[in-house]
């Protein structure tokens, strides 16, 4: 965009949305120009922040007047780059729309604006007994619209599922500039699932500006274990053992001795000492149930190695116990100057083996790797620690960190849990996918937006179709030859 072009989009937005909110200074345009993986970073041509779903559409709608791309962003928290600016587009910033517009115990909804905090909503249904399942480490901060669009998970997701499954209804603005609803507050609606495809299409497909979650009652009852184990082959045997026994804990966490270190430094959580693995197990439900199937997780612990177990007597030794788990990515920062959050898939019976393959590959390119995971669902985070100011240690890193998503592949597992594809993983998809699968999904995006302006760049590694620069492929897509699908 030219700086005239800049110039007459800004006047045609402050027309709409009002003077202070469209941000042109360069300066102040730089608070935005990266999520939570700061080593890319992206000056935006210019920052707009709706009120409303309409001042929203209205954004959009000035976007696709001028032909320029738009990216959503909510808090900024995204580990992927998925909201990382586009130089020649519009960063549409969702933080001035927090209502929390109903809490409806009756019905088990919550009907929020997109810039609401996660935890905001958990704290608005607690005095009805209700809370907000799916709750990332970053809940304290990231935003409702950022967890749709990265179908985010979190430690207590292997009993409660993902966001995916707490979102009933949605309010887009499509890339068109239109409003319009998915869903709703019922269960399922008829007709093809647009709102599953909208969960997690990390804002390719529009912008969300409403959301409706299902509430989950609070238990009756929460016990919390940490168990101390000589290592993570052990640690993980359990994993295994507690779920083949039919107890699904509301989660179950895995920490191996660096990442121990790095938490025990960050934060004195008090973690056993020495300990080569930790498990952090958490049961809730009814009281009588919780407290048959405590005693089982504890005794499946010590079949499997446990050396140490303490149980949190009261809310603040549980807090204390998590403490260290959902500061542990911060942490790391004590122990490397730099470091990647890596995030993968694999089978949870696979946990031994792809750990002890992982702590290879850290030794044969001397590159240490801290592993911090959702153990229950098999939902790995190798932290890959190097520093940037060492000649050749991040390109280091990057093999570690490439190498191991090629394992959680060949396991049949997946290149990314919850973290998105964003930019970040862009290149993997292939590894993942055929170009028949990725043109497929295409087809879906340009379904939604043919002029490709949401979100460009982000989660397909070559843009092929909606009149967008040709890639590999060439020639009919089988799709298109089979008469079931039309490019434009
Ligand atoms: C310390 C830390 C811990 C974390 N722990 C977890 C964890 O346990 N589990 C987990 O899943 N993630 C975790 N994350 C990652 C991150 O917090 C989540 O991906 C979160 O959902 C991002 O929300 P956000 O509001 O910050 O989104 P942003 O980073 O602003 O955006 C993320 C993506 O969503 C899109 N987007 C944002 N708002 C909208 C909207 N209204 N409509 C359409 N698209 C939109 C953006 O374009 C971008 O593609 C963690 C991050 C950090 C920094």
């Amino acid at each position: 965009m030219t700086t005239t072009d800049v110039s007459t989009l800004a006047a045609t937005l402050r027309a709409v949305l009002g003077d202070h909110q469209v941000i042109t200074d360069r300066q102040e345009l730089r608070t935005y120009e990266c999520d939570g993986l700061a080593q890319y970073r992206v000056v935006p041509a210019l920052v707009a922040l709706p009120r409303t779903a309409a001042e929203c559409a209205a954004t959009v709608r000035a976007c696709v007047d001028a032909g320029v791309p738009f990216v959503a962003r909510g808090s900024g928290t995204g580990l992927s780059g998925g909201a990382l600016p586009h130089a020649d587009g519009v960063l549409i910033v969702t933080s001035q729309m927090r209502a929390i517009r109903e809490i409806a115990p009756a019905d088990e909804r919550a009907v929020v604006e997109p810039g609401v905090i996660n935890l905001h909503v958990s704290r608005a249904a607690a005095p009805y007994g209700y809370h907000y399942a799916p709750d990332p480490s970053s809940q304290q901060v990231c935003s409702i619209g950022g967890n749709v669009a990265e179908n985010s998970g979190g430690a207590h997701c292997l009993k409660y599922g993902f966001t995916t499954n707490h979102v009933t209804g949605l309010e887009v603005v499509t890339p068109d500039g239109d409003l319009v609803r998915l869903g709703g507050r019922a269960p399922d609606a008829p007709g093809y699932d647009l709102l599953g495809a909208f969960v997690g299409s990390e804002g390719t497909l529009g912008i969300t500006t409403e959301v409706t979650v299902r509430l989950t009652r609070s238990p009756e009852s929460v016990r919390t274990l940490l168990a101390g184990f000589a290592g993570t082959d052990q640690a993980g045997a359990a994993t295994s053992a507690i779920i083949a026994a039919g107890v699904v804990p509301a989660a179950i966490e895995m920490m191996d001795a660096l990442a121990i270190e790095a938490a025990e430094a960050a934060v004195r959580c008090g973690y056993p000492a020495g300990a080569g693995a930790v498990l952090i197990v958490e049961l809730d439900g009814p009281a009588a149930e919780v407290d048959a199937q405590f005693a089982d997780v504890e005794r499946l612990c010590r079949d499997n190695g446990a050396t140490e177990i303490r149980v949190a007597a009261d809310d603040a030794e549980r807090a204390l116990i998590w403490k260290g788990r959902k500061s542990a990515f911060a942490a790391v920062g004590r122990i490397s100057p730099d470091y990647i959050v890596q995030d993968g898939v694999i089978p949870r019976t696979a946990l031994p083996e792809v750990l002890r393959r992982i702590a290879e590959i850290s030794a044969r390119h001397g590159v240490r790797v801290a592993n911090v995971f959702h153990a229950g669902d098999g939902n790995l985070h190798p932290l890959v620690l190097f520093d940037d100011a060492v000649p050749g240690q991040a390109e280091r890193a990057e093999e570690v960190s490439a190498a191991i998503l090629d394992i959680c592949v060949a396991q049949g597992g997946s290149i990314t849990g919850e973290h998105g594809v964003g930019m970040d993983k862009v290149s993997f998809m292939p590894r993942m996918y055929t170009d028949d699968d990725l043109d497929t999904m295409q087809l879906l995006r340009c379904a939604f937006d043919p002029r490709g302006l949401a979100n460009p760049g982000k989660v397909f590694p070559t843009p092929r179709l909606c009149g967008e620069v040709p890639g590999r492929r060439r020639g009919v897509h089988p799709v298109q030859e089979a008469g079931l699908a039309e490019m434009f």
